[in-house]
C-alpha cells in the first residue's frame, strides 16, 4: 500500500490536465485499478486480520480521492487564470450602435392629421372595413344605379357586404349612436379596384364630420383651410364646386401646387394648383338616415386621402413605395429624422 501511494504521489505530480488526472484516476480508482485489486486481494488475508487491512486500503482510496479532487480545482483554476490572461477586452472599441426604427409615412401622416383635427376638439373614431352595402352606400345616398358602385371599383364579398370604397360609412355608424353635436374624424383603409402609379387598390383616408345646430359652409371653409395651411405650410386654398352624393352643396379643395410655387408643373398639369380633398354640407338624407332631424341640425363632411397627402408632403412620386417596404425608402423616416413619440 506504502508502494501504490508512493507511485500515485510520483504520477501526480506530472497530470497538468483534466484529460490525464482522468486516467490517473481510473488507474487507481477505476474497477481494475491498483486500488480495487487490493480489495479483492482481501479474501487471500487471515481472517482475524482483515478487517484492519481493510480499513488501511480504505484510508488509502480517501487519499487518493482527496489528492485528485485537490489537483482537479488547481488545474480548473490554472486554466481559468490563463484564459483570463489571452481573453483581454479592448474597453476602447466603439460600443454597437442602436438602430431606432422608423414610423412608416402613412402613419406619421395620420398621426399628424390627428393631431391637427384633435387640437380643433375633433374625436377619432374607426368603423370596420368589411362593411355593409347599406352603410357604404345605400345609407350615404348612394343608389343604386350610381356608378361608384359598378363591379369595376367595388370589392363585393356578397350582395349585402363589401370592402368599404371609403371612411364615409364610419359617418353613418356614429350618427345611428349619438345626437348631435358630433365632430369626429376617421383615418382607416379602404379598398378599391384601381391600380398605377398613384393609385393602389388598397389606400388610407380620413374622413370627417361636424354636425350641429347652425353649422354653415362657412364653417366648413374656416376648419378646411387651417387645416390645410397647418399641414401643408402657407399656402393658398380655393374651394371649387363639385359634385358627391352624399353632400350638398359640395366642393373640391385644391391648394397652391407646393411643387412648383403656383408657377406649373407636371405634377400639378401645369395648372398651378392640386386637388387634395372632397367636402361639402352633409346631404338632408344623410342626416335623416343617422336619424338627425335635418331642419334641426347641419353640418358638413370631409375626406381625403392619406397617400396623396403623404405625396405631397414628403415628395414621393410612386404610391408603390409605400407598400414595398423597401429600407432604403422607409429608413428616411427613421426617429432621428422624423418625430419622436
Ligand atoms: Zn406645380
Amino acid at each position: 500500500m506504502e508502494r501504490i501511494k508512493e507511485e500515485f504521489d510520483k504520477l501526480l505530480v506530472d497530470v497538468k490536465d483534466q484529460e490525464s488526472l482522468k486516467q490517473l484516476k481510473a488507474r487507481f480508482l477505476g474497477k481494475k485499478g491498483r486500488v480495487s485489486e487490493l480489495f479483492k486481494n482481501l479474501r487471500n488475508i487471515e481472517p482475524q486480520k482483515r478487517k484492519e487491512f481493510g480499513a488501511k486500503i480504505n484510508e488509502l482510496k480517501e487519499y487518493i480521492e482527496q489528492r485528485l479532487n485537490e489537483k482537479l480545482l488547481e488545474i480548473k483554476q490554472k486554466q481559468k487564470e490563463e484564459s483570463l490572461k489571452k481573453e483581454t477586452i479592448d474597453i476602447t472599441l466603439d460600443g454597437r450602435g442602436i438602430n431606432f426604427g422608423g414610423i412608416h409615412p402613412i402613419t406619421l401622416t395620420i398621426m399628424e392629421i390627428e393631431e391637427i383635427f384633435s387640437s380643433l376638439g375633433f374625436g377619432v373614431e374607426v368603423g370596420p372595413e368589411i362593411e355593409l352595402d347599406l352603410f357604404n352606400f345605400e345609407l350615404l345616398n348612394i343608389p343604386k344605379e350610381h356608378p361608384a358602385r359598378d363591379m369595376q371599383d367595388t370589392f363585393y364579398i356578397n350582395d349585402n357586404v363589401v370592402l368599404r370604397t371609403h371612411t364615409s360609412p364610419t359617418q353613418i355608424r356614429v350618427m345611428k349612436r349619438q345626437q348631435p353635436p358630433v365632430m369626429f374624424i376617421s383615418p382607416g383603409r379602404v379598398y378599391r379596384r384601381d391600380s398605377d402609379i398613384t393609385h393602389s387598390p388598397m389606400f388610407h383616408q380620413v374622413e370627417g364630420l361636424l354636425v350641429d345646430k347652425n353649422i354653415r359652409f362657412s364653417d366648413l371653409k374656416g376648419v378646411l383651410s387651417g387645416f390645410l395651411r397647418r399641414f401643408f405650410g402657407d399656402v393658398p386654398v380655393r374651394f371649387r364646386p363639385s359634385y358627391f352624393p352624399f353632400t350638398e352643396p359640395s366642393a373640391e379643395v385644391d391648394i397652391g401646387c407646393i411643387i412648383c410655387g403656383g408657377k406649373g408643373c407636371r405634377v400639378c398639369s401645369y395648372t398651378g394648383y392640386l386637388e387634395v380633398l372632397g367636402c361639402g354640407m352633409v346631404h338632408p338624407n344623410v342626416l335623416r338616415n343617422g336619424g338627425y332631424d335635418p331642419d334641426i341640425y347641419s353640418g358638413f363632411a370631409f375626406g381625403l386621402g392619406v397617400e396623396r397627402f403623404a405625396m405631397l408632403k414628403y415628395g414621393i412620386d410612386n404610391i408603390k413605395l409605400f407598400f414595398e417596404n423597401d429600407l432604403r425608402f422607409l429608413e428616411q423616416f427613421s426617429l432621428a429624422k422624423g418625430r419622436l413619440l
